[in-house]
């Protein structure tokens, strides 16, 4: 496969980055829906008790500033117009949701590697979800792991992200 063939494969729904942000929000307790079409840009998850959304983007198709998103050099011209579109769509698709009341965040698909960093992501631009119990063994068994010794004031503390929610 050449590499603009890649890139258009790597383009299909229900990439690996949004199954990873799904599964996780999914077992942390949030419910939410996917892809609603009435909003604009049909972000990738909905949360509508919060009025918030989280779009999961593909670091090249989105051209985030990231060493996984560079354009190849050859094809410059053919990709960068159109990922200049990308970019001012996704731009006006943020901007119509927040006129209409809506919180977006957008998870890079280089965020999605690391499990702890995306729960963090998550906890922080939601909130808590709303079941409990089984959650807080988790977090409990891991602080006990692989944490044992840091003095933690909150649930919370200790904990960064790259997260910019
Ligand atoms: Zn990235």
């Amino acid at each position: 496969m050449d590499r603009s063939a890649n890139m258009r494969a790597i383009r299909s729904k229900d990439t690996r980055p949004e199954l990873a942000v799904r599964s996780l929000a999914h077992k942390l307790g949030y419910r939410f829906r996917l892809h609603r079409k009435d909003l604009p840009g049909k972000p990738d998850l909905v949360f509508p008790s919060r009025r918030k959304v989280i779009f999961v983007h593909g670091c090249f198709w989105h051209t985030h500033r990231c060493k996984i998103s560079h354009i190849p050099r050859s094809n410059a011209g053919y990709w960068g117009p159109k990922l200049e579109r990308n970019r001012l769509r996704d731009k006006k698709n943020i901007d119509e949701l927040k006129a209409a009341g809506w919180k977006s965040l957008v998870i890079w698909e280089c965020e999605t590697k690391s499990e702890d960093d995306l729960q963090n992501c998550l906890e922080k631009f939601l909130g808590e979800p709303h079941t409990e119990p089984v959650r807080q063994m988790t977090r409990n068994a891991r602080l006990i792991g692989s944490e044992a010794g840091t003095v933690y004031t909150g649930s919370m503390a200790g904990r960064r992200g790259k997260c910019r929610a």
